[in-house]
């Protein structure tokens, strides 16, 4: 099974209702100097659930599938174009 990767899909920023901080993108490598809520705080695996992309970043930049946890599909304002 194989579809299009979406250029309007991206990333958001997700905060833990544990302890605050944005969540770390699942399976991204995080700069060390970033102080992102990751795998060690309980709160990382409950709701409201980070995904695989950057804030800011679309599927086809990160050129896989995502689920649709941490993302929001941008309109651009062409749907009135005709
Ligand atoms: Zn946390």
């Amino acid at each position: 099974m194989t579809r299009a990767l979406n250029p309007r899909k991206v990333g958001v920023s997700v905060y833990c209702a544990s302890c605050g901080q944005r969540k770390a993108p699942i399976g991204r490598s995080v700069p060390l100097e970033m102080y992102l809520c990751d795998w060690e705080c309980r709160g990382y695996r409950e709701v409201p659930l980070s995904g695989s992309l950057w804030p800011g970043e679309s599927e086809a930049d990160f050129g896989y599938p995502v689920n649709d946890d941490g993302t929001e599909i941008i309109l651009v304002g062409d749907a009135l174009a005709d």
